[in-house]
């Protein structure tokens, strides 16, 4: 038989998709779309997942739902597993052990995505960069795609490639853990690594050994892009068969791949010519993370376009395009100046480690909000951060009195505000012209708001409503 397309091979094939959520319903409705026959397999009830159940059915799918059918495992050919569905789930195991390829939806799309694919993971940093390298390349004109985890799921990106396509997919460790044979990013960053996810991979050794997976089908054509100032990364260096760009924000500059030189940015190939790819100063990020976000993104870009062989105008290009790039939203996103006191909303910031972050990036004079869902966290570390930047610190949320009680032996005297609302009234109130009003609350959102984006866009309403009525009134003190 001869095929017109690689994704003629779908057509006819019997395919599980187990998990209704973003990813699961996008790869079955692509299935659909290719003529395989598809079962859609998901633990919850039926009259939880309505409008899902509505368009599966529509597309031609069939659904089981409130538990899982061993049959329906076992009569498949491949079965696409969500990134929230535990990867040893014992039909899952049982299917592999009769050989039936168990893939998640990254593996699929990338099995058919045409183009060139950019892949990024990391503990923290991956939506900015991977946004930021998106920006990029557009800015020098290529085709491309950004999706993954934030924006389009890759399944979604597969049919809008060609062969000039640039991909660039943002990966938790949960969609790397299922990628297979298929999966090879011609670039593929690791920005940093710690403990995180635990819970999900029982041990930080099978957390790096899931996010390792991004180079497993590397070849000595690619590049892994790694920060040079993280352990894991230079761990990763010695077992890649990619060629290795290191990205280095702490000062110096770097053999090969892009680090500093005082204020300037640098690019050098290995065995080549430093050059200058522009200032620090130009960053409109904020903070030394948003800083490594940038080298990496560089060196990504970098890695496909080699700075070296551009024309003069495509570097100015290059260079406007990272001065051009706002934070994403709620990463540390500037909201408003308003009587001389700056807003910014670091929402995002659901962690303790996070927050420090978030506090790094300013000199001092921080209104800090604080506060929200507990996630067993030692608030503790914050301490010494808040005592040399912050005016004052107001507590929100479920988690107020733990935090509460892990500050005030280091001396820092919180205060108690219960909402968003009360405490940016708070603060609002008693910050001075040139202070910087901040919502990094080291804590989930879910006992007050339905999530972080719901707690950030909440705080930039609050934060409109008080440019509106301070325009009201008398100009700021000189
Ligand atoms: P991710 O997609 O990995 O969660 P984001 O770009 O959304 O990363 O940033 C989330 C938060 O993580 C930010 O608010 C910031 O506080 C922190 N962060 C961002 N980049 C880095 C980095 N390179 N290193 C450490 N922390 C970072």
């Amino acid at each position: 038989m001869t095929t017109t397309s690689p994704l003629d091979e779908l057509a006819g094939k019997q395919a599980l998709v187990v998990g209704m959520a973003r990813s699961g319903l996008a790869a079955a409705l692509f299935l659909r779309r290719h003529g395989a026959r598809v079962i859609v397999s998901d633990l919850r009830p039926a009259q939880q997942l309505k409008p899902e159940i509505e368009r599966l059915l529509a597309a031609g799918a069939a659904i089981e739902t409130g538990g899982h059918r061993k049959r329906s495992f076992l009569d498949s050919d491949f079965i696409i597993v969500s990134p929230g569905v535990p990867a040893n789930l014992p039909l899952l195991e049982n299917a592999r052990a009769q050989r039936i390829p168990v893939w998640g939806e990254i593996e699929l799309a990338a099995r058919y995505l045409r183009g060139r694919l950019i892949a990024v993971t990391g503990s923290n940093g991956k939506t900015t960069t991977t946004s930021l390298i998106g920006h990029l390349l557009a800015a020098l004109g290529e085709r491309v795609l950004v999706g993954g985890n934030i924006g389009a799921p890759l399944i979604d990106m597969v049919e809008r490639s060609d062969a000039h396509t640039l991909s660039v997919a943002e990966l938790s460790s949960f969609q790397l853990e299922t990628t297979d044979f298929g999966f090879h990013p011609q670039v593929a960053v690791m920005l940093n690594l710690s403990p995180d996810h635990l819970d999900r991979h029982g041990s930080m050794e099978n957390y790096v050994a899931a996010k390792q997976r991004i180079f497993l089908r590397q070849t000595r054509e690619d590049w892994a892009v790694l920060n040079a100032r993280d352990e894991y990364c230079r761990g990763y260096a010695a077992q890649v068969a990619s060629r290795v760009l290191w990205f280095d924000a702490s000062g110096g500059e770097v053999e090969n791949g892009v680090g500093m030189r005082g204020e300037a940015i640098i690019w050098r190939r290995a065995g080549g010519e430093p050059l200058e790819l522009m200032r620090a100063g130009e960053i409109r990020l904020k903070g030394r993370h948003n800083l490594e976000n940038v080298l990496a993104a560089l060196a990504a870009v970098c890695a496909l376009f080699p700075p070296e062989q551009a024309s003069p105008q495509r570097r100015a290009a290059l260079a406007a395009g990272v001065a051009g790039f706002k934070a994403v939203e709620h990463r540390l996103e500037f909201v408003a100046r308003i009587r001389g006191v700056d807003y910014y909303n670091d929402s995002k910031a659901t962690n303790v480690d996070a927050t420090i972050k978030a506090l790094e990036a300013f000199p001092g004079g921080l209104w800090v909000i604080l506060g929200g869902k507990d996630k067993n966290s030692d608030y503790a570390p914050l301490a010494p951060l808040l005592a040399g930047r912050a005016r004052g610190v107001l507590l929100i949320g479920a988690a107020a009195e733990k935090i509460d009680a892990h500050l005030r032996p280091a001396g820092i005297a919180a205060r108690m505000a219960g909402t968003l609302a009360r405490a940016l009234e708070i603060a609002s109130a008693e910050a001075r012209p040139g202070d910087t009003v901040l919502l990094a609350p080291a804590c989930a959102s879910f006992d007050q708001f339905e999530n972080y984006e719901h707690r950030g866009r909440e705080f930039k309403a609050l934060v409109a409503r008080w440019l509106a009525a301070s325009a009201e009134l008398a100009p700021p003190p000189q």
